[in-house]
């Protein structure tokens, strides 16, 4: 199927990239090949692109160029924050994490915990909201990090993350924030806040995959997880992605200019999918906190139909969404976040999520609310057949 016969309801998975995106980075892919790091005149030309990339990424959070690290990805970027934060202070070994994290920082912390670091995994409720409490009292003197992402990806439930990093801040440790879903969808700005690192990653911002970004306080120290040339000021060595970071400089600029569409125009046509669904289809419940949300985000539980089915079926009539659970070696693992919010399997395995983003329209909107409730219908009349 064709991209322009799809009706792609999976934004939280990777975003179209933009063609502004796409004319700005063409020239690092042809003529302007050179290295950023040389000395000549044709090198610094491309080094411009890069200080240019940074400040346009700062600009879009709120931050000073210099806090800027570009990376592989998102993964790489807490990947680089979580590493970074243990290895700076000996006597700060403990991790405090979220039991709802992407796998980029749920992968990291179980594969720290098997070689003896002691994480404590913070629980949700059936929201998806964690407790600040239990937070407050779980952070120790010699907690190095703390990190909690900032919007869920399955659920789009928001964390409190100005209180979270208030109460890391007062305790002394150090916190770091997967941002990778919000950046690009809420206003984000750093300049006071008490956020030591960030994550972000380009696909999920209308920008190519395998770019990303980390943010790194100024005042914080850092201790770079890739090593080798003294690139990126020495915290990141590699010779950069130019190509793609300049793509990721004009995403957060374009991305600027929709904020405001973002929080209107997208929510809008997330708020008319769900009403029309649950006006139209029984037995749908929302999974998380509808107040606390991604404007973008519906992750809905459909009772008595397995999510792949309907994945499936929704996939033959050309609409993309996700079932937000993991297929491992063919054996179909109800969502960790669902389960961590005290669901069911039989919830979590009927669940989907609809992300939707700025190049969806109304009549998309409207299909998807033709063929979704027929797709649940057929799978609950077959369920009764059998
Ligand atoms: N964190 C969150 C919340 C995500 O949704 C994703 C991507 O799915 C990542 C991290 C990983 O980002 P990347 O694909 O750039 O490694």
């Amino acid at each position: 199927m064709k991209s322009h016969e799809l009706i792609y309801l999976d934004n939280n998975a990777t975003t179209k990239v933009d063609p502004a995106v796409v004319e700005e980075m063409m020239p690092y892919l042809t003529e302007l090949y050179g290295n950023p790091s040389s000395a000549y005149g044709f090198g610094q030309q491309v080094g411009k692109a890069l200080d240019q990339a940074r400040e346009r990424v700062a600009g879009l959070i709120g931050c000073e160029p210099g806090e800027i690290i570009f990376t592989s990805c998102g993964t790489e970027s807490s990947n680089a924050a979580i590493h970074s934060a243990l290895a700076m202070d000996r006597d700060r070994q403990h991790i405090i994490t979220t039991r709802v994290e992407h796998s980029a920082t749920l992968k990291t912390c179980e594969m720290l915990a098997k070689r003896g670091y002691e994480i404590t995994w913070l629980g949700v409720d059936s929201n998806g909201q964690i407790d600040l409490a239990e937070l407050e009292r779980s952070i120790r003197s010699d907690t190095a990090l703390v990190s909690v992402m900032w919007a869920n990806n399955e659920t789009g439930v928001l964390f409190p993350i100005e209180q979270i990093s208030e109460i890391v801040r007062a305790k002394g440790a150090l916190f770091h924030t997967d941002a990778v879903q919000v950046i690009g969808k809420l206003p984000v700005q750093l300049r006071d806040a008490k956020i030591n690192f960030l994550s972000l990653s380009g696909h999920k911002l209308h920008c190519p995959k395998g770019v990303g970004a980390l943010y790194v306080n100024r005042r914080t120290k850092f201790n770079p997880f890739i090593t080798g040339g003294s690139q990126e000021s020495g915290k990141r060595a590699g010779t950069q992605n130019v190509a793609s970071i300049v793509a990721l400089g004009k995403a957060c600029e374009v991305a600027a200019g929709y904020m405001e569409h973002e929080v209107t125009e997208v929510r809008k046509l997330r708020d008319d999918f769900e009403k029309g669904i649950l006006e139209r289809v029984e037995g749908v419940q929302v999974n998380g906190d509808r107040e606390n949300r991604l404007p973008n985000t519906s992750n809905l539980a459909f009772e008595g139909v397995d999510s792949e089915a309907v994945l499936m079926l929704l996939d033959q009539q050309g609409i993309c969404c996700s079932a937000g659970s993991a297929c491992t070696a063919g054996s179909l693992h109800p969502s960790h976040v669902l389960k961590a919010m005290g669901f069911s399997d039989d919830r979590a395995r009927s669940s989907l999520r609809f992300s939707f983003g700025r190049f969806n329209t109304a009549a998309e909107v409207e299909k998807a609310l033709e063929v979704v409730p027929q797709v649940v219908g057929k799978l609950r009349r077959i369920a009764v057949a059998a």
